[in-house]
């Protein structure tokens, strides 16, 4: 298959590993920070292809995963409510909030629907115009143009029955946030590819300057990552720290012009919680005031008030994980209490969590 074949070929993936190995002096820290890129190192065991000197960080790359737990909490109250279609991507259900999830809800009679696009959704209020719609609008920039559409279209048939539970985060403050803590480890990131394919890359020189680091956009496939890598390597181990694009098929500095122009106008930034993480300033997507009426925490506030406090399981450690201090294997709770089909936290369900992409090809390693 064009531009999938070519880059899952094993003798190049073999020759960028060489590559790697005879450019690489000492050792390295690298993020990749998009949870798809974890998936595909762990998938292809890419990590085991480099030199030992090489520690791969795993990033917090996962929207599903750092949707805050209160947020998660709004959503399962909301779709409990018997005039609500509740619409959400797939890999939201099984995300556990407080007490339960939204499978589980689903189950006991909620009226909740997986939608592959937030269109679908729109859809479905226009054909039950006597029923609340809401969408769990969860995503990076790469997710947000389709969103801000949706508000769009919404708007201009002035629907009144749709609303959006809105959890939109923004990769670079989530970047600079690991950058400056005081125990960062990060040495060189892996930007990703398909966020810089509609918001560009100017956003990650000055990080690349302030904080001394290479930043290199990067696809999702095993050579894309080796490539980035490699990139990556000959920054390090010449000193630079620049912004370099790996993606080249897909991305342009400029970014997707007309998507950025959508989201501008949809969207005001907004300071957002990351699961696991705590808040960061600036790193979020909420609903611009000219659309508030399609705020579903807005429409449904008397609903949600009071809202028993949310908590999160004390053995669970996606944070630190997230942020690059531990790996999932180093959680007590991996592959026994916590498994894709029992999940105390987001990483083990989100088909970009990596709990879940340890789990499914990495679970050999520690017996379970
Ligand atoms: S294995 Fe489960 S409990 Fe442990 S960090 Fe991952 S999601 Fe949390």
């Amino acid at each position: 298959m064009k531009f999938v074949d070519e880059y899952r070929d094993g003798n190049l993936a073999q020759q960028y590993a060489q590559k790697i190995a005879q450019i690489t002096s000492q050792p390295w820290k690298i993020m990749e920070i998009c949870g798809g890129q974890t998936h595909s190192i762990v998938k292809y065991g890419i990590d085991a292809l480099l030199p030992k000197e090489i520690t791969l960080i795993h990033g917090p790359g996962c929207p599903v995963c750092v949707t805050p737990i209160e947020l998660i909490d709004s959503a399962l109250k909301i779709a409990s409510l018997p005039n609500v279609i509740f619409c959400s991507f797939g890999d939201m259900l099984r995300v556990p909030g407080s007490e339960k999830d939204l499978l589980t809800i689903k189950a006991a009679g909620g009226d909740i629907r997986i939608v592959y696009s937030p269109l679908d959704s729109l859809k479905i209020a226009q054909e039950n115009p006597n029923k609340q719609v809401v969408f769990f609008a969860v995503g990076f920039e790469t997710t947000a143009p389709a969103t801000a559409m949706t508000v769009y279209q919404a708007s201009q048939v002035n629907l009144d029955n749709f609303t959006l539970l809105v959890s939109h985060v923004l990769v670079p403050p989530a970047m600079e946030a690991i950058l400056s803590a005081p125990n960062c480890q990060v040495q060189g990131f892996l930007a990703a590819g398909h966020v810089c394919t509609v918001m560009g890359y100017s956003d990650y020189e000055p990080l690349a300057q302030k904080y001394s680091v290479p930043l290199i956009v990067t696809g999702f496939e095993p050579i894309d990552i080796l490539q980035g890598i490699y990139l990556c390597l000959q920054q390090l181990e010449s000193g630079q720290t620049t912004c370099e694009n790996q993606y080249i098929r897909s991305v342009q500095p400029q970014g997707n012009i007309l998507a950025q122009q959508l989201i501008q106008d949809i969207f005001e930034i907004v300071p957002r919680t990351w699961r696991g993480i705590g808040e960061i300033e600036r790193s979020g997507l909420g609903l611009a005031p000219k659309y508030a009426k399609y705020d579903a925490i807005e429409r449904f506030k008397e609903e949600l008030a009071p809202m028993a406090p949310s908590s999160v399981p004390e053995i669970c450690i996606s944070g630190e994980i997230m942020q690059g201090y531990k790996k999932p294997h180093d959680c007590p709770a991996f592959g026994g209490e916590c498994t894709p089909e029992h999940p105390l936290g987001a990483p083990m369900v989100s088909s970009e969590g990596a709990c879940a992409a340890y789990y499914r090809y990495r679970h050999y390693e520690v017996g379970v």
